[in-house]
Parts: structure tokens; C-alpha cells; sequence
């Protein structure tokens, strides 16, 4: 058993669940099944727990694939994270995460525009539809700009073409934007 970086007399028991270091119990902060300890980005976790937000760690494993996913913020709070390593959908909103198989979702649209991005997941949130989007989170990977696709769960599709059927979209129903003029 280590002992604690902080207090050489005392063993480092208890894992933190934002860096996974492990510290003794002075050091952390226990907040529902978790301990915090007091790195920026630890308190930036244990804040979000307090207040119930959802907020992953910047960094999580596949549990499909056990490849270390680097998450952007939407992910971070979505919960909701596409693995492109093993390309299956995982719901980190529950515990533990739910992979999910992504024949049951069918890519909608999608958009590199901000805006119609944003708007979309918030019609999408408030129906409570299930859907997962990425494309623009992996600049670091490719360093071509990649549209935000969106997938549906396929029972809900015809409910989504029914929420979004007053939305403006200059590409709904393609799976590629050509159209760039505004
Ligand atoms: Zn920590
Ligand atoms: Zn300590
Ligand atoms: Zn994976």
C-alpha cells in the first residue's frame, strides 16, 4: 500500500474519481459514491456532483473496448459518448455505463453549423428522444473539420422528424452538407 502524496504517515486508501489517484481520507471529499480530491478539475467534478449536474472526467475508458476516450465538453455532459475505436454508443448517465449497440440508432442529419447544432439537441433533449452526436469533437484525431452527426434511436425517428419538422434545416435527411451557402 502507497502512502498518501500529501501525509507520508498515512496509507493512500481511497481513489479519487476525477484523476484516479489514490490519497488518504483527509485529502478527498466524499460526495454520493465518489471521492473528490482537491485538484481544479477534481473540485470542478465534485461541484457538479453537489449540485447534480452530470460532469464525466475529461478523460473515461471504453467500457466496450477499454480504449481511454479524451471527452470535449458536450460529451462531458451529455454523458452520452460515441467510441470511435470500437464504434459503439455509451450511456455514462447510468451506473455502470450502458453500451450501446448502434444498429439500434440511424444517423438523421447533420450539421456543422453551431447553431442549428445547438438547437437541435435542446428540441431533442426536451422530447426526451434518445440520441447520441459526435463528428465535432475529434479535430485532434483528423484534422479536417468533421460535421456533428446525430443518431436516433430507431423507434424515435418519426417522432423527431415530427419535432424538428418546423426547423429550418438546410440538410435534414442527408448525411452530408454540400450546400454551404447561407
Ligand atoms: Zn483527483
Ligand atoms: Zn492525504
Ligand atoms: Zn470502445
Amino acid at each position: 500500500m502507497k502512502t498518501c502524496p500529501n501525509h507520508p504517515d498515512k496509507k493512500a486508501e481511497y481513489v479519487c474519481y476525477g484523476c484516479g489517484k489514490y490519497y488518504c481520507k483527509l485529502c478527498l471529499t466524499e460526495e454520493g459514491d465518489y471521492y473528490y480530491c482537491n485538484e481544479p478539475a477534481c473540485r470542478e467534478l465534485l461541484y457538479a456532483a453537489k449540485h447534480k449536474q452530470l460532469l464525466l472526467p475529461s478523460e473515461v475508458i471504453c467500457p466496450n473496448c477499454q480504449s481511454n476516450l479524451k471527452l470535449e465538453d458536450d460529451e462531458r455532459e451529455s454523458g452520452k459518448i460515441h467510441c470511435p475505436e470500437c464504434e459503439s454508443f455509451i450511456d455514462f448517465t447510468v451506473v455502470p455505463p450502458v453500451v450501446k449497440n448502434r444498429k439500434e440508432y440511424t444517423q438523421l442529419f447533420s450539421s456543422l453549423n453551431q447553431g442549428d447544432i445547438g438547437i437541435v439537441r435542446s428540441i431533442l433533449d426536451d422530447g426526451e428522444i434518445d440520441y447520441y452526436v459526435f463528428g465535432e469533437n475529434f479535430l485532434s484525431v483528423d484534422p479536417l473539420i468533421q460535421p456533428a452527426k446525430f443518431f436516433i434511436l430507431n423507434e424515435q425517428i418519426d417522432e423527431v422528424k415530427g419535432l424538428l419538422k418546423d426547423f429550418d434545416f438546410k440538410i435534414f435527411g442527408a448525411s452530408a452538407r454540400r450546400d454551404e451557402t447561407d
